[in-house]
């Protein structure tokens, strides 16, 4: 059997094995977390970390779920 531990079997991108680099500090880099679009399914990034079971839309989308 062939174990891929951290290949590519799964198509996307999702490196949620460990639980990020936290930085304490309000200067610096933003966290960009790559996420896959809810709406439209392309590869995105955002600078927060999504929660788990909430949809995460890109740049594109984002607008359309947003009431204002
Ligand atoms: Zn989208």
């Amino acid at each position: 059997m062939a174990f891929n531990d951290r290949g590519n079997s799964r198509g996307g991108s999702r490196g949620s094995s460990h639980g990020g680099g936290f930085r304490g500090g309000s200067s610096g880099p933003r966290e960009m977390t790559k996420v896959i679009c809810s709406d439209c399914g392309v590869e995105t990034e955002v600078p927060f970390k999504p929660n788990e079971g909430r949809p995460v839309y890109c740049r594109e989308c984002l607008p359309n779920h947003r009431k204002f």
